[in-house]
């Protein structure tokens, strides 16, 4: 018999319609979904995939997008073309590090072997083809009849039709890259390949598999409730290609919720500069007080992109990654009329009303700045290092301390900085270990003493490190239950003594790169009151003016002690708070806004002259018209007598008494 689940799994399975053709260019909406689909790839078909990361705002990708979808349609069965809203699926392009768009990647076998950035069709090309046809060599299929005869051949003993079958089994039904690799390894044993079938086309297969799957059914009366939920989930992927597919062949582009700034006649009230934490709460409020602020920023940036593990500190957030906080943060601005204009600021002139704000393809003005561009963290540079960022390697002890707790991690570093992420990092880790290029620290002697006496910690002198080094470990992947991703974890940090020279390894989980930070602040150099190392410093009365009237400054660029999202966000709410009230007591109102109003009243006005001219109004609508006393006429003297001379008088008396019988 049915339980309620299972018939409610199995009316869901009824009511659900198939069965679409993949659309060309497949858009991939979640991490969960490109490490999936790469997975795919690499266990079924062994077929390359290649990924497009754009924004719509972005004119290079629009340039090359319809080049793309012709070659996707062209390389049909030959290699998986595959795109990437970065405003949407900010998951994706923040655990790939995608920083400037177009970017494309091209995987094959689960490996990224090439990645550039730009709209060059010629490398896109050149890197599709050649892999597609690498990828031929897949195509394979060893029947079982072929490995019968093979190791008759080469191996009799082995002939076992059960292990056989569970052999071709494992190696993938069908043929593809499995039977490849078998054909690979039994010629390493015996010198020997068993003879290869030519594959139908992968990608047809693949999708005829899944048609005929579908449409089959699990036979719902007797499946298990296991097997309609895959089936279902079958159906459902089934359903999103069909989606996808309508929406390829309309032509019609996915509506992205971002509202992109189109230049207007006149200023704007608020331009944030920087789309972090600071700068996207600055926005939410802004917008929500009906400022209309203009972010302006490029789409990807700011140091939680880089952040692919889970942040763990942020009040009343729980699971999300990093880049997922910001795609959150932007859709919530963006629903409350925030428009973006998605490019870096090369300029910004302070020294006139209202300040202009240059990129580099735009100038537009506005009369209050919030900057919120934050603060990089410095790195060395060495061999490793971007590999094992979000694997070990990390530039932020606060925020990633925890995740070592009880481990033995380093800290390389000998400024204030490094101190404090050592005294940080040694209330939860069983060891820390203080590497410096130097024999005495640059930090400050209350916090280098304090280092110094803490049994937890070690200090190696004299040491510069040279080079990150790790393995692949399968963790938990962030999306579907009970699959995992092999993520480059750190294990060893080499070093090299400044004075002998005298290489040497240490073995930890982590290492805290503490060597400063850059603000970013390069662009207003020199035009508002920043301290010695480029933080831009408010004015001191609490609130985050700055050296300028009309300019506020949030999060990180302007904060060197706490650098965490959650301070950002809070400066970036109270930036928006200033410049409103700023607005209000300069009286700057919404002059776009007022311009279109006033145009409208002198509109109307002058529709309402023409209208009285033109129209004859109904009397009721007529003003009442003056009515001029009217003069008594004096009375004519009433003849007495008629034309015959006889008297009248009698006659009307008559007549009036006749009237009233
Ligand atoms: C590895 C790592 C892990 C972290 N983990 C955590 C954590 O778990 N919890 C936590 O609370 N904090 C964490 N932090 C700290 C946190 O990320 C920062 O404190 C926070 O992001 C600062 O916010 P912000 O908005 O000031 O600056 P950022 O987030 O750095 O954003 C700066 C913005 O300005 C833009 N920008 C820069 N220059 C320009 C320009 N010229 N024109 C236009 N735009 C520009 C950037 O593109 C970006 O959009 C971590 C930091 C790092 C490096």
């Amino acid at each position: 018999m049915f339980g309620t689940a299972t018939a409610s799994l199995a009316a869901l399975l009824v009511c659900s319609t198939l069965v679409a053709a993949r659309p060309a260019v497949r858009n991939l909406k979640n991490l969960a979904e490109f490490n999936k689909l790469i997975k795919h790839h690499k266990e079924n078909t062994g077929l390359p995939v290649i990924v497009d990361f754009y924004s719509d705002g972005c004119g290079p990708c629009r340039q090359i997008a319809p080049m793309y979808k012709k070659m996707a349609k062209a390389m049909k069965g030959k290699a998986v073309f595959t795109k990437v809203d970065v405003n949407f699926a900010r998951d994706i392009s923040g655990a790939q590090q995608i920083r400037s768009m177009p970017t494309f990647q091209f995987y094959s076998m689960g490996k990224k072997k090439h990645q550039f950035s730009g709209g060059d069709p010629n490398q896109l090309q050149q890197w599709a083809q050649n892999l597609a046809t690498d990828a031929e060599k897949y195509n394979v299929q060893l029947t079982k009849d072929n490995l019968i005869a093979f190791y008759k051949e080469n191996a009799p003993d082995k002939i076992d039709e059960a292990k056989i079958d569970e052999l071709l089994a494992k190696a993938g039904e069908g043929g593809g890259p499995g039977h490849y690799k078998l054909v690979k390894k039994l010629n390493k044993k015996y010198g020997k390949k068993p003879e290869l079938l030519p594959n139908e086309n992968l990608m047809d297969k693949d999708e005829k598999k899944k048609k005929e799957e579908a449409k089959a059914g699990p036979g719902i009366k007797k499946a298990t409730t296991e097997e309609l939920k895959a089936e279902l989930e079958l159906r459902m992927e089934a359903e999103q290609d069909k989606k996808d597919q309508e929406a390829e062949d309309s032509d019609e582009e996915e509506v992205s919720p971002i509202k992109f700034f189109s230049k207007g006649d006149y200023a704007e009230r608020v331009a944030i500069v920087g789309a972090g934490p600071a700068g996207l709460a600055a926005a939410i409020y802004a917008a929500r007080a009906g400022l209309r602020p203009v972010v302006v920023a490029p789409p990807m940036g700011g140091q939680l992109q880089g952040k692919g593990v889970m942040v763990e500190n942020y009040p009343a957030v729980a699971g999300v990654t990093g880049p997922m906080i910001v795609a959150d943060m932007v859709k919530q601005a963006a629903e409350f009329e925030t428009v973006f204009l998605q490019e870096l600021v090369d300029e910004v002139d302070f020294s006139s009303r209202p300040f202009t704000i240059k990129t580099n393809t735009t100038t537009f003005q506005a009369h209050t700045v919030i900057l919120s561009t934050g603060a990089d963290s410095r790195w060395l540079g060495i061999e490793g290092e971007h590999k094992y960022r979000g694997g070990g390697v990390s530039s932020c002890a606060t925020c990633d301390g925890f995740l070592y707790k009880d481990q033995e991690v380093i800290v390389i570093g000998g400024g204030d900085t490094a101190m404090e992420d050592a005294l940080v990092l040694a209330r939860t880790s069983s060891k820390v270990t203080v590497i410096h290029r130097r024999d005495s620290f640059r930090a400050s002697h209350v916090l280098a003493q304090r280092v110094l006496q803490n049994d937890k910690i070690e200090v190696l002198w004299n040491k510069t490190t040279v080079k990150f080094e790790g393995e692949k470990v399968a963790l938990p992947s962030d999306g579907t239950e009970g699959e995992t991703e092999e993520i480059d974890s750190l294990t060893t940090v080499h070093l090299k003594d400044t004075a002998t020279g005298e290489a040497s390894t240490i073995k930890c989980t982590a290492a805290f790169v503490a060597i400063g930070h850059i603000p970013n602040t390069k662009f207003v150099e020199g035009k508002l009151t920043m301290d010695k190392q480029g933080y831009v410093v408010a004015k001191g009365d609490g609130s985050t003016k700055t050296s300028i009237e009309g300019v506020f400054a949030a999060g990180d660029v302007a904060d060197k002690v706490y650098r965490q999202a959650i301070t950002s966000a809070g400066s970036g709410a109270m930036a928006a708070l200033d410049a409103e009230r700023w607005l209000s007591e300069e009286g700057i109102g919404d002059e776009a806004a007022e311009a279109e109003a006033e145009m409208m009243r002198e509109l109307l006005a002058e529709a309402a002259m023409e209208e009285r001219e033109e129209t004859e109004y109904p009397d009721t609508y007529k003003e009442p018209k003056k009515e001029e006393p009217k003069k008594e006429e004096p009375a004519a003297e009433e003849p007495t007598v008629d034309d015959n001379g006889e008297e009248i008088v009698e006659e009307v008396e008559e007549e009036a008494a006749h009237t009233e019988l």
